[in-house]
């Protein structure tokens, strides 16, 4: 399980929030501010402290600053594939809107990593002329997130015969550690997986990225946009009238978490706000007043009657974030 329990801490003393304050800029630092509508799954409580990174630069001050201070963070893109605690975060939240992209005529998109993938990052490439980056349309994801998790999605319809992965045109990305140190890496130094990257524990965090990307043609990118895009809808829950994160459990090579889900029964299963959508076994989606604490608990009940009925093990793929 991907876990981003932050560690103990007393949360913002008055000293921190005044050198916050003094270096990002009076009224920048929100306090006690309610994460629920920065997640798709639109639950979690509130940060100690909330600042809205809108450079790279920002981002990487802000980062330095937190680590100065001692002060626990935590970096939070479209909030996409996390589940925030009901007790919300201990210290600094910062939300990356870092958003600037550059596309030069060699087909070099770079991404600050806040930049939203689908729409912005994608439109950008497309109406550019290049191609790469259309296959992910319809994922919420920032530049930042989808390096985070290694973005997949199927190669384009009809035949749809493989898993294609947001890395295969990653040319490198900038990243501040924690130490502090600011590098850039290309895409070995990554250890990219399904699901999987270092950024999973080493806690660098990606302040920019640049991606090959190749000529194409419009009508074709457009093509596969508008069947993606059909794709989702046709299997996924809409995330404005049914908020969620997306798949909860990671994927088992050849059976499939969501057809395991299915065959145990559990579509449509309840837990408060908590839903197991008919649409698709392995989305949960947020019926209004969800908790995640339901969520929690609709978790074990899966993972429980999965393990009795078929045998095998479920393990979540979003990150848990905060206290509980
Ligand atoms: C409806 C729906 C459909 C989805 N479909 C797909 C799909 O088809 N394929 C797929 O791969 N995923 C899918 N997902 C999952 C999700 O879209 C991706 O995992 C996405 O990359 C999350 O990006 P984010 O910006 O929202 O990250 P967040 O959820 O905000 O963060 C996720 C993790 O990344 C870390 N992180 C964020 N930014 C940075 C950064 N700059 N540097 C280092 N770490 C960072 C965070 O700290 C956190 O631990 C879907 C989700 C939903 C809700």
């Amino acid at each position: 399980m991907s876990n981003h329990d932050l560690p103990p801490s007393t949360g913002l003393t008055p000293a921190h929030r005044v050198a916050l304050e003094s270096a990002l800029g009076t009224g920048r630092v929100l306090r006690n501010h309610r994460l629920a509508p920065y997640t798709t799954f639109k639950i979690g409580g509130p940060a100690d402290g909330f600042f809205e990174a809108r450079s790279a630069d920002e981002l990487a001050s802000s980062l330095l600053l937190c680590r100065e201070l001692g002060i626990a963070h935590v970096v939070l893109g479209l909030g996409a594939n996390i589940l925030v605690g009901d007790k919300g975060v201990r210290g600094m939240v910062i939300r990356n809107a870092a958003r600037g992209m550059q596309l030069s005529e060699e087909g070099i998109l770079t991404a600050e990593s806040g930049a939203v993938v689908w729409p912005d990052v994608i439109d950008f490439a497309v109406h550019g002329g290049f191609s790469g980056l259309e296959h992910y349309a319809g994922i919420p994801s920032t530049v930042g997130g989808a390096l985070w998790q290694n973005l997949h999605f199927l190669s384009p319809a009809p035949a749809r015969e493989r898993t294609m992965f947001i890395d295969e045109v990653l040319l490198d990305a900038r990243l501040i550690h924690p130490d502090g140190r600011i590098t850039t890496q290309e895409r070995a130094y990554f250890d990219f997986g399904y699901d999987q990257s270092i950024l999973h524990h080493s806690g660098d965090i990606v302040l920019s990225a640049r991606f090959q990307l190749q000529k194409g043609s419009k009508e074709a990118m457009r093509r596969i946009i508008t069947e993606n895009l059909a794709w989702r809808s046709e299997r996924h829950p809409p995330l404005d009238t049914e908020p969620s994160a997306g798949s909860i459990f990671k994927k088992i090579e050849g059976i499939g978490a969501g057809r395991l889900i299915d065959q145990c029964g559990l579509k449509g299963a309840r837990i408060g706000g908590i839903e197991i959508t008919h649409r698709h076994a392995n989305i949960m989606i947020n019926r209004g007043e969800g908790t995640a604490a339901e969520v929690r608990a609709m978790i074990d009940r899966v993972v429980e009657t999965v393990e009795r009925e078929t045998g095998y093990t479920l393990e979540p793929e979003i990150a848990f974030v905060g206290e509980f």
